[in-house]
């Protein structure tokens, strides 16, 4: 549990302000329209919307901010709903998959598949031969891997284009979730590469160069920094033993998004910085290279919120519940039971009342019959009443794919890209 009742509210951190919404008429306005008119036109609550406008602004944010050589690749296991994946798809320079289910959608998108990368550990054979005859580039996780795309470029006659994803030898610091450095499932580490690279020269892959994937959900700018000058540096040194010249090196990602209190949002500046100077340098030292980084919720996770309709109001010992048909189900993220190791709230409004004065502390929950089912733990929100429309922001990522629909058997949600 987070805070204790003993805490009065204005003293604890707060959230930082969510202004990619504007509030018309007391009501946020998402995709240009009004809140609950939105939710007549979607037919029912809970969905989940993803502004277009605001997918646009990021992408042309980070354009602005990084040089214009880094390629940005979105890692599409944030959001897979097929419609932003294609917008997406036209925004960005590439799509980053990790199962083959993910990759169809993507080329059902249209993204061009010399710009497409499948990573992900204990990809089976049969999505190894889909991935080499979709011609898209194989971030190999294991001599395993090389071993069956041998056989498979044999076999279909198109030789599997590969880069090593490389466990390094560091981790990036201040991350939500690390992925690299130590023991991990993902990747080769580094001590393994020099066997695993005679193998892939032995078997005609075509090498293209080596990915490099810390961790995720960092909001500090200098660990990311740190980690992808380390992680250029690594594959300086991995260039020399390699079987071919480094085409492509993803320095990875891990730009995070302010979720919970006391969090702000990432310093964008430095990191173009810092990517400037290793694009200069990577020009001089391999020079076939493009720089990519791949990110997922920092491109989608800011546009999109979480609706649900207040169902109930129920005051229980002077705690104030409003039970909504939406919650860890579609939602598991904002319940605290994603990956958190301590329940914090997502920022949450209700979004028919999105400017009310009158406020009280209250808290959402769904209508499973679990306490886990928590969408706001005391919040300060605007009073509210059965009918209104509770609204999770920072939810376009790791929503509706990343959460349990079957469990307690309600109605799943619906998505809508506005
Ligand atoms: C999950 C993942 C990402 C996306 O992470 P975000 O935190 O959403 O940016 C990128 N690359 C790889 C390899 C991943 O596994």
């Amino acid at each position: 549990m987070t805070e204790s009742t003993a805490t009065p509210a204005r003293r604890t951190p707060e959230h930082a302000p969510m202004h990619q919404f504007a509030v018309r008429d007391g009501e946020l306005v998402v995709g240009g329209e009004r809140l609950g008119l939105l939710a007549e036109r979607v037919g029912q609550t809970p969905f989940y919307a993803y502004d277009r406008g605001l997918l646009r602004q990021r992408v042309a944010e980070l354009r602005q901010a990084l040089p214009a050589s880094v390629k940005l690749h979105y890692a599409m296991k944030a959001n897979p709903m097929p419609a932003l994946v294609a917008f997406m798809a036209a925004l960005v320079d590439g799509i980053d998959v990790a199962s083959a289910g993910e990759l169809k959608i993507a080329l059902d998108a249209g993204a061009d598949p010399a710009e497409v990368s499948f990573a992900g550990p204990g990809k089976t054979e049969a999505e190894l031969r889909r991935a080499v005859a979709s011609r898209v580039l194989i971030n190999l996780e294991s001599l395993r891997e090389v071993k069956l795309l041998a056989g498979i470029t044999q076999s279909l006659g198109v030789p599997a284009r590969v880069a090593v994803r490389v466990n390094p030898d560091f981790e990036l610091k201040g991350s939500g979730m690390k992925m690299g450095g130590g023991p991990k499932q993902f990747g080769v580490d580094v001590e393994q590469l020099p066997g695993l690279m005679a193998e892939i020269a032995g078997a005609q892959l075509a090498f293209e160069g080596f990915h490099l994937f810390a961790g995720s959900q960092n909001l500090r700018a200098e660990s990311i920094c740190e980690a992808q000058q380390k992680s250029y540096d690594l594959a300086l040194r991995l260039a020399a033993i390699a079987p071919g010249p480094v085409k492509f090196l993803n320095l990875g990602g891990g730009f995070g998004i302010p979720y919970f209190p006391g969090e702000q949002r990432l310093d964008l500046a430095p990191i173009g910085d810092n990517l400037a100077s290793l694009a200069e340098r990577a020009s001089r030292e391999m020079p076939q290279a493009s720089l990519v980084i791949e990110l997922g919720r920092y491109f989608v996770g800011e546009a999109g919120v979480y609706v649900a309709r207040v169902i109930d109001r129920k005051v229980s010992r002077g705690q104030v519940f409003l039970v909504t048909d939406g919650g860890l189900h579609h939602h598991l993220s904002a319940s605290g039971n994603f990956g958190q190791v301590v329940r914090k709230n997502y920022p949450v409004t209700i979004g028919t009342r999105a400017d009310a004065a009158d406020r009280e502390p209250a808290s959402v929950v769904g209508p499973l019959c679990t306490p886990l089912d928590l969408l706001a733990d005391r919040m300060e929100l605007p009073v509210a009443q059965p009918g209104d429309l509770a609204v999770v922001f920072q939810s376009g990522a790791y929503g509706a794919s990343a959460s349990p629909q079957n469990f307690l058997g309600h109605p799943g949600c619906v998505e809508v890209l506005v």
